[in-house]
């Protein structure tokens, strides 16, 4: 069986999607999740896009040791030098430059003709190899390029030592047999082509990204890119989950696979949903909520009879547990612990202590805690990040009837260490406490978006919020749970602002991208 490469570009692709604003610790998380998922090379980020993308990705490249680390880079010298100070802690450095190379974006975007285009790609491949043993090269915007000028410009880069060469569909624009056959071509035209690895990257416009990745591998691909729930630009880019389960199911007509441990499918996903604040929809494939429930009379009753009738996929292969675990409000802190690091986590004793206590405050409420409740207390306290002074919620109050205007009385503790207090109306119970949020933050909010979800289930599961707003001209989103959706929602508020707060204070010095 051929084996194929899986890049991972949650970090970067799915990152770069509206409303999604991940901090270091939370990238971090999921890059430890995504090298127990094996994916082969994770794209971290974008050094010289920002600091704290900078500090991100170096963080990942000095921990993560299990899966190649890179970052994205123009094919300019100071994105190069930028990125190589973040990747250099890596095992094998591995720089992802690219620059367009269809008509559109060279004339419009960059404004250069094809001969200058070569030129600078050539150039920048020479200086990445200069400094990082692997360099993957894309040329944006592939699929809408010549044919024949991707011809020139793959076997010039190859020449200048790229090692592995991307073939994006960056607009989502191609259907299968179309992108397989730009693989087939270069791989029959291009000299060379067989010392580096080619790589698909497909975007879902058209809802055909895994469809056409497949059709790469089949027209000699070694590499696949996409994201975790298909996170990305716009609609989003081909799904991993989806394709490594579609490769492993039907095995009996592939010749090839990848080496992703499908087992760790189902916490991969719901990590990266929880961290993003991205819900999943019901009916997506593999991680949906639907996925494996048979709902009509006739199919359910084809499962009693024999499994196989109506289910392509069981639950247990992408790692979905149906046993309930068994912690309740008499667990010790040592059973608690022990659970944590079964599932793991990698908590100092201090992180461990104060998961506990929550784990406590939790268990007075709710008689079993289940295995997504535990995953969500450790996450929390693993992405706790503790340097930015930020605001914190003391207590909020809500007084409702349907008779009469909902009030809220919030109390929060300034960044300054400061007790505030205010009070105040609104139409709806959600509303009356963003009002007082409101005035109690110093900046201006405008609210966009607010959700509220449950994790796990049953009637006593943990509420999830999410909110996306503007604060400062700047979009942000923040998220938290808690067992009461208002509380969730008052600290989902505040989460976002003080992420904004901590963006802040981390000076940007992307000029443009
Ligand atoms: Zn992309």
């Amino acid at each position: 069986m051929r084996k194929i490469d899986v890049f991972d570009t949650t970090l970067r692709d799915g990152e770069q999607s509206a409303g999604i604003n991940l901090n270091t610790a939370e990238k971090l998380e999921i890059a430890k999740q995504l090298e127990r998922f094996n994916a082969d090379v994770i794209e971290a980020g974008f050094p010289a896009s920002s600091q704290g993308d900078f500090e991100a990705v170096k963080k990942i490249a000095q921990t993560v040791k299990g899966s190649i680390i890179t970052g994205l880079a123009r094919s300019v010298k100071s994105d190069i030098d930028t990125s190589w100070e973040a990747l250099k802690y890596g095992e094998q450095p591995h720089i992802h430059i690219f620059l367009a190379t269809s008509p559109i974006h060279m004339t419009h975007k960059l404004k250069k003709t094809p001969d200058q285009v070569v030129e600078i790609a050539v150039e920048s491949v020479k200086h990445a190899k200069k400094k990082f043993p692997l360099v993957q090269w894309s040329a944006e915007d592939a699929f809408r390029s010549d044919p024949e000028f991707l011809i020139r410009v793959v076997k010039e880069v190859i020449k200048a030592g790229a090692t592995t060469i991307n073939l994006p569909d960056t607009v989502g624009y191609a259907t299968p047999s179309e992108y397989g056959a730009m693989f087939r071509h270069l791989k029959e035209n291009v000299p060379g082509i067989d010392r580096v690895k080619l790589s698909a990257h497909c975007h879902n416009d058209l809802g055909m990204a895994v469809a056409n990745t497949i059709a790469a591998i089949e027209n000699g691909a070694d590499q696949v890119e996409g994201t975790i729930n298909g996170l990305g630009e716009r609609a989003g880019n081909a799904a991993l989950e989806e394709l490594a389960v579609a490769l492993h199911i039907r095995k009996d007509k592939f010749t090839f696979g990848t080496d992703v441990k499908l087992d760790e499918i189902k916490r991969t996903s719901q990590l990266v949903s929880q961290l993003t604040g991205m819900a999943i929809q019901a009916n997506k494939a593999v991680v949906g909520k639907n996925a494996f429930a048979h709902e009509s009379g006739i199919h359910q009753d084809g499962m009693l009879k024999e499994r196989t009738t109506y289910e392509i996929i069981t639950p247990e292969l992408i790692g979905e547990n149906s046993t309930q675990l068994v912690l309740g409000k008499h667990s010790g802190r040592h059973a608690f612990k022990n659970r944590a690091i079964e599932l793991g986590f990698e908590l100092s004793d201090e992180k461990i202590n104060e998961a506990f206590k929550n784990f406590k405050v939790l268990a007075d409420k709710k008689k079993e805690i289940s295995e997504d409740d535990l995953y969500v207390l450790l996450t929390d306290q693993q992405i706790q990040e503790e340097d930015v002074p930020v605001y914190e919620l003391k207590s909020v109050q809500v007084q409702y009837g349907n008779g009469s205007i909902p009030t809220a009385s919030v109390s929060v503790i300034s960044p300054d260490g400061d007790l505030l207090q205010e009070a105040s109306t609104g139409s709806g119970s959600v509303e009356a406490i963003c009002n007082t949020l409101e005035r109690l933050v110093k900046g201006t909010v405008h609210l966009l978006d607010y959700r509220v979800t449950s994790i796990g289930k049953g009637r006593d599961a943990l509420g999830e919020a999410v909110v996306n707003m503007t604060y400062n001209g700047k979009s942000v989103t923040g998220r938290d749970v808690a067992q009461d959706v208002l509380e969730a929602s008052a600290k989902a508020y505040l989460n976002a602002i003080n992420r904004q707060l901590v963006n802040e204070s981390k000076k940007s010095y992307a000029k443009t991208v």
